[in-house]
């Protein structure tokens, strides 16, 4: 009867073997060595600040499966998704078939006589790594074509990615080879389940070959394949293959807030700098984004700043930080002090970020270039006094009148003239407290939404009340634009003033505001239940008080807004409100929900001039207007300004911008 198995070193003879186990010690040896010196180098750089977080722990590791083993994020885009995946998915079964291997030779086998690889496993066993061998080499091949012919201007072209590519494509071929140099001379009728091996065995036979001529080639491919895949072994940690182990360890530490949150400055008091002005200062887990960047340019592929010909590229940036940090490293180790400081990426580049998360939501490693921004700008607000003239009249007119408009608590309430709105003071109790945020107060258009917000909360008899003049700017822009200090100083007060009020809720209309009161005063002790005004008016609407009734007979593009959608994952509900509008036709734009394109009002800018290349309120328009939609709904006051601006730099004529308020408002 036929037995199903092998020789494992057929042609080699019991001798080889340990050689074979010399060399590859030898490669694990060196391995370890290289990544010993990477993690010395982290340590000497990162001055300890920071700790690797474990939070939350089965989330990691159920996102290191998703992201990391299935490879969600990167098949967000087919082509190099599954190119990726094609690779990564082949290897990890040829090292499984390779550890089954060593399992049989050196455990089961010699200590119990037992092999694993024989009958009708054996045949599933080399077919199944056949087909992931194959897989993997047309994952090389499809990364050939796009890096080195299709040549996306994200990608880089440097000759490291050709070598690796290249080593790998040789490795993968020559086992095929050796394996149909086996097949051919053994002439096992079975052997067919090798599928790769079995089609170079039908070459070979086409050309008869000598017998003798063929062990010799089978050889030295043998011993060729051996050497340069324990050669890429010890390449590993010192190339940018290292990332097949930052990568997956950066997503399964990284840090435990969620996305969009910056984190605070612990301490004023400390006589220390503030921010990160040499690449030391930043934290470990920062630095180690560096070294997880496998440098494929999602990021920039969809950041706002770079699509609109800003002078920053988050993968530039993080790339240009990794530089300077292993500049540093180096000259740390080799003992010379005071190595690679100065600017660390340039004002231009760090003015440029709207803080729109983009580059955070589309990497497959979860790097984020804005907590490294924001972290250079503190440095630059806080100890260099640095930043456009009109910012620091931004920060005068927050700190002295409370508002960004600069207009002064006495007029903060003026919006709600007329309104009959209850104004919430010690001693009294609301279940929600309407958080209206400087746009809603002092801005025209956004004012009067605030008003019809109100109204439409009293008709339907919802208790809520407002701060009134004792409210105050969130913080949200201040924060962001670099001014920790200040905005430490606005959010204290805030929250001792809401903690000594008594609602159940916070209701916003504003995303930022919602995003800093939910997701960022915690961090300062304020721990408040708080919505959006979108899924209070969703709540309505489903349970009957608000009854839609009239129909809006338009095609509408709802545009996400970064901070409810990106960093709240709030995208069903305002679509829900449209969906309850009779007749509306509801179109969706190329970048919608978590992959939304930011309106360019983030990050401060709102109120800082955009000098360089394109605007980025009018880019997104331009993408929104490709639906050819007659209305542009959104529920963020900054974006309606952006895009009432847009409309009409841009000379866009039969498009109306309008706030999911004043639909839900006209349609009943
Ligand atoms: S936060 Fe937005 S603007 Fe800033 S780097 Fe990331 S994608 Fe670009
Ligand atoms: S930061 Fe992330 S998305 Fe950007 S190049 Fe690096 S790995 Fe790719």
């Amino acid at each position: 009867m036929v037995e199903f198995t092998r020789e494992i070193f057929w042609n080699l003879g019991p001798d080889k073997r340990t050689i074979v186990y010399l060399l590859g010690a030898v490669a694990v040896a060196i391995f370890f060595y290289g990544l010993y010196r990477r993690y010395s180098l982290w340590r000497t750089v990162s001055r300890g600040q920071g700790a690797i977080s474990l939070e939350g722990l089965g989330r990691r590791v159920s996102l290191l499966l998703t992201d990391g083993l299935l490879q969600r994020r990167l098949l967000r885009e087919y082509y190099p998704g599954f190119m990726h995946a094609f690779i990564l998915w082949g290897f990890i079964v040829l090292f499984l078939g390779t550890l089954t291997v060593a399992l049989q030779e050196d455990l089961t086998l010699p200590f119990a006589g037992v092999r694993i690889l024989k009958g009708s496993f054996y045949l599933y066993y080399k077919l199944f790594l056949n087909i992931a061998g194959l897989l993997a080499l047309l994952g090389i091949g499809m990364a050939f074509v796009r890096r080195y012919l299709l040549r996306p201007s994200r990608l880089s072209r440097g000759y490291e990615f050709g070598i690796v590519l290249l080593w790998i494509f040789v490795i993968l071929v020559t086992g095929f080879l050796l394996q149909g140099l086996r097949i051919y001379t053994l002439k096992n009728g079975w052997e067919v389940w090798s599928l790769g091996g079995w089609l170079i065995a039908e070459v070979i036979s086409g050309w008869s070959p000598q017998e003798s001529s063929v062990l010799s080639l089978h050889k030295i491919f043998w011993w060729s394949h051996l050497f340069l895949s324990f050669g890429l072994i010890t390449y590993i940690p010192f190339s940018k293959l290292l990332h097949l182990l930052t990568s997956p360890a950066n997503i399964l530490f990284r840090g435990a807030t969620p996305q969009g949150v910056l984190l605070p400055v612990r301490n004023f008091n400390e006589p220390y700098s503030f921010g990160v002005s040499q690449v030391e200062d930043f934290s470990r887990s920062q630095i180690f984004d560096f070294d997880a960047c496998t440098e494929c340019g999602r990021c920039q592929d969809n950041c706002p700043a770079h699509l609109s010909e800003k002078p920053l590229s988050p993968k530039k940036a993080i790339q240009d930080l990794k530089k300077r940090w292993l500049q540093k490293g180096k000259g740390l180790r080799s003992g010379q002090e005071g190595v690679a400081n100065g600017e660390l990426l340039d004002e231009d580049v760090l003015w440029a970020c709207t803080f729109c998360m983009a580059c955070m939501e589309s990497c497959p490693v979860y790097i984020s270039c804005y907590d490294k921004i924001i972290d250079l700008r503190r440095s630059l607000v806080l100890m260099k006094s640095k930043f456009f003239p009109e910012i620091g009249t931004f920060f005068r007119n927050v700190e002295t009148f409370g508002d960004t408009f600069g207009k002064g608590r006495a007029f903060r309430e003026d919006w709600a003239l007329g309104a009959d709105v209850k104004k919430i003071a010690q001693g009294d109790r609301v279940e929600y407290l309407y958080w209206v945020g400087c746009q809603g107060a002092f801005h025209d258009r956004s004012s009067l939404l605030s008003a019809s917000l109100v109204r439409l909360l009293k008709t339907v008899g919802v208790d809520f009340g407002i701060l009134g003049k004792e409210e105050n700017c969130c913080g949200d822009p201040v924060r962001r634009i670099g001014n920790e200090y200040l905005f430490q100083k606005i959010a204290g007060r805030n929250i001792d003033h809401l903690k000594s009020l008594q609602f159940n809720q916070i209701v916003t209309y504003c995303p930022h505001c919602f995003n800093m009161l939910k997701n960022e005063y915690p961090q300062l002790g304020g721990h408040f239940r708080v919505i959006h005004y979108t899924e209070l008016l969703r709540d309505l609407i489903t349970g009957g008080q608000v009854k839609v009734n009239k129909g809006i007979e338009k095609k509408v593009v709802y545009h996400d807004p970064c901070y409810l959608a990106r960093a709240n994952d709030l995208y069903g509900k305002p679509r829900e409100i449209l969906a309850s509008i009779p007749g509306l036709q509801l179109v969706e734009p190329l970048h919608s929900k978590r992959q939304t394109f930011c309106c360019g009002a983030g990050g401060g800018h709102m109120w800082m001039r955009e000098i360089r290349g394109k605007k980025i309120n009018e880019v997104r328009l331009e993408e929104l207007c490709r639906e050819k939609p007659e209305v542009i709904a959104t529920s963020c006051p900054y974006c309606l300004v952006m895009f009432e601006d847009g409309v009409k730099s841009l000379g866009i004529e039969g498009v109306k911008c309008l706030d999911l308020i004043e639909m839900i408002r006209d349609a009943i």
